[in-house]
């Protein structure tokens, strides 16, 4: 199945989460059944990582977003994980800092977005800035919403500068969240990542779900599409993550440099030193 094109959030359209499946795992009944063509699609992504940046011309920006506990750190560990980290980095945006406060809300993402040959994951992202800004009233309406505008005018001009932008929801219900919090409780090695917040933020759920869904809406442009990842269920999550950043990459036709010196003169060269060293080694 074509996932870019099944969760594709198409530019101008309604969005309602209501009606998106967060339990939907296509013809994959568990997670043994897709194992196999996770470790062939992480494969695969590094090698076209290789070929991004071999050919440092063009970069891939992938943005996450999701409820608390909706599995980006997972996303980020078993999809990017196996990408070599010479040439790819994450940036985690959390609450701004008093000096990115006192900048345009832009000012602190674009300092981050990856240069030629690069992948770049952005955890949380400028979306924040009409999610939880809208969500807890952070900034008056008359601020938040002109910045969608703002939003579609800065990935436009990135991707202007061959920045390809992937944005990735990933979609758990609230029944879901809860169970992830409760393990999170129990298990000692996940009890640094709970706090008292999470759960009072639970109370916002629907503030959230119509937050995200304007943002979608508003900001699913052809150069920069959103993506509603259903994620209730891990595996099936990082399996099509991992085939829509192939497809991506793919697109993006990238080309391995030609070499710059003659490779022919080089090889002999190489068989002159090559002998050279064999003679030395039988004389000695
Ligand atoms: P996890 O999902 O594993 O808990 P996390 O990404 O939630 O990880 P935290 O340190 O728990 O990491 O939370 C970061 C917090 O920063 C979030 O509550 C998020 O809403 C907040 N945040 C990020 N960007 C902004 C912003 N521009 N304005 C206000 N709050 C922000
Ligand atoms: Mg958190």
């Amino acid at each position: 199945m074509d996932y870019r094109k099944k969760f594709l959030v198409k530019p101008g359209s309604k969005v309602n989460l209501n009606k998106i499946d967060p339990d939907f795992t296509d013809v994959y009944e568990n997670k043994e059944e897709a194992l196999e063509q996770l470790e062939q699609n992480t494969a695969k992504l590094a090698e076209l990582q290789y070929k991004l940046y071999s050919e440092n011309k063009q970069s891939l920006l992938i943005v996450l977003q999701a409820m608390d506990a909706g599995g980006k750190d997972g996303t980020i560990k078993h999809v990017m994980g196996p990408m070599n980290p010479q040439s790819c980095r994450v940036h985690s945006y959390k609450q701004p800092s008093s000096e990115e406060l006192d900048h345009d809300f832009l000012w602190r993402i674009h300092r981050f977005a990856p240069r030629n040959g690069e992948v770049v994951i952005y955890n949380r992202s400028h979306y924040e800035d009409v999610l939880v800004v809208r969500v807890h009233d952070l900034v008056p309406k008359e601020i938040w919403s002109r910045r969608y505008e703002f939003i579609n005018d800065f990935e436009k001009m990135l991707s202007f500068h061959k920045v390809k932008i992937v944005k990735l929801f990933l979609h758990i219900t609230q029944e879901e969240q809860l169970k992830r919090f409760r393990k999170r409780l129990e298990r000692p090695d996940k009890q640094w990542k709970i706090s008292e917040c999470d759960y009072k933020e639970r109370q916002y759920w629907n503030d959230y779900t119509k937050a995200f869904e304007d943002a979608m809406e508003k900001c699913s442009t052809c150069h920069s599409p959103w993506y509603i990842i259903p994620a209730n269920h891990k595996w099936f999550r990082n399996l099509s993550v991992s085939q829509i950043l192939i497809d991506t990459m793919e697109d993006m036709k990238m080309k391995l440099p030609e070499p710059e010196v003659d490779i022919e003169h080089i090889r002999l060269l190489a068989i002159a030193e090559e002998e050279k060293a064999r003679n030395t080694k039988k004389n000695s």
